[in-house]
């Protein structure tokens, strides 16, 4: 495939994968609504565009990296977007939009020619910059052949279908339980905390133990004991996918009740704490209640 693509969308994710293509030899041509996202890449040598159909009409494959359903939709096929440019053949779409509009936006660029790749992606900041993603590719088989090499610049790449939606239906499932991890840890941390028990401790042992999870291994000890609050994932992205996700169950009938216990713990972390502070201050949410702060070693 070309060695020229186009992304939209440099934000947390965005920025360090469209990084380490450039690294990888890619040239971009990229554009985000904010003009110092782009300017992190333009002086790596990026090319910016005004409008995402700008971007389709110069190059023939664009990956997309963009916080809500609504967004990827009207940059993908609204007035001024992909859906107009004159060059673009496939569009690569790395964020988390659930499988109902992974779908209509795959119709509508069918109709013109253009190839979808649901390929949302999980691992954080630190997995973007460090190449380490898991990568959720839902496309045709013969295109994700085309595609992998470059893919693998992001981390590890997974074929998880042809139908469009798949990966999205793969992203929010991890994403699931990424969110339950983070809020019955912080639970459960907190409830040691009110009990006399000090936090750093306990995270060690979880980890030691059968309760360890990715919140005990990473969120805990890099973002919350330090209290830097800075893992780089918002609460109004995690509320978001675990509302896709029980839209995506109650879609297939699939019984949730720990999904929605979970989901309701997030909705009050958006609106108590906040939608655009860091997901791990969801703990927050709890220590006000408890009365308690939880903190590195004493
Ligand atoms: P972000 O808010 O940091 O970045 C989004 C970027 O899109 C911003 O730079 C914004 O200016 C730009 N943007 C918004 N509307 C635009 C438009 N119409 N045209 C051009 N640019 C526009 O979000 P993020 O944390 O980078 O997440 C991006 C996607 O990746 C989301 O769908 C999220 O759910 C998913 N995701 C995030 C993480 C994470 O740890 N942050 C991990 C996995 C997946």
């Amino acid at each position: 495939m070309a060695k020229h693509v186009g992304f939209v969308g440099l934000g947390n994710m965005g920025r360090p994968m469209a990084s380490r293509l450039i690294d990888a030899g890619y040239s971009l041509t990229v554009c985000d609504l904010r003009p110092e996202a782009a300017a992190a890449l333009t002086s790596r040598g990026a090319r910016a565009a005004a409008s995402p159909a700008a971007v389709a009409d110069a190059v023939d494959t664009v990956l997309l990296s963009l916080p809500a359903p609504a967004v990827v939709r009207e940059v993908a096929i609204g007035g001024n977007g992909l859906i107009a440019g004159s060059k673009v053949k496939t569009v690569i779409d790395l964020s988390t939009t659930g499988a109902r509009v992974a779908g209509e936006i795959a119709a509508a660029l069918a109709a013109k020619g253009i190839a979808a790749v649901d390929s949302p992606v999980s691992g954080g900041v630190a997995g973007a910059i460090k190449g380490t993603l898991a990568d959720m590719v839902a496309c045709p088989r013969a295109l994700f052949g085309d595609l992998e090499p470059m893919l693998k610049n992001l981390g590890k790449v997974f074929f998880v279908g042809e139908r469009p939606g798949l990966g999205q239906t793969m992203k929010l499932a991890n994403n699931l339980l990424s969110a339950t991890a983070l809020a019955a840890t912080s639970e459960a941390v907190v409830l040691g905390v009110k009990s006399g028990l000090d936090a750093a401790t306990m995270i060690d042992v979880i980890n030691a133990g059968s309760g360890r999870n990715s919140a005990s291994q990473d969120k805990f000890p890099k973002a919350i004991l330090p209290r830097t609050f800075d893992f780089g994932f918002t609460t109004g992205l995690m509320y978001k996918d675990l509302k896709l996700c029980l839209e995506e169950a109650d879609a297939a009938g699939v019984p949730m009740s720990v999904a929605k216990a979970v989901a309701e713990l997030w909705r009050r972390a958006f609106e108590e704490i906040g939608g655009d502070r860091d997901f791990t201050t969801i703990v927050e949410l709890v220590e006000r209640s408890a009365g308690v702060e939880v903190k590195g070693r004493r």
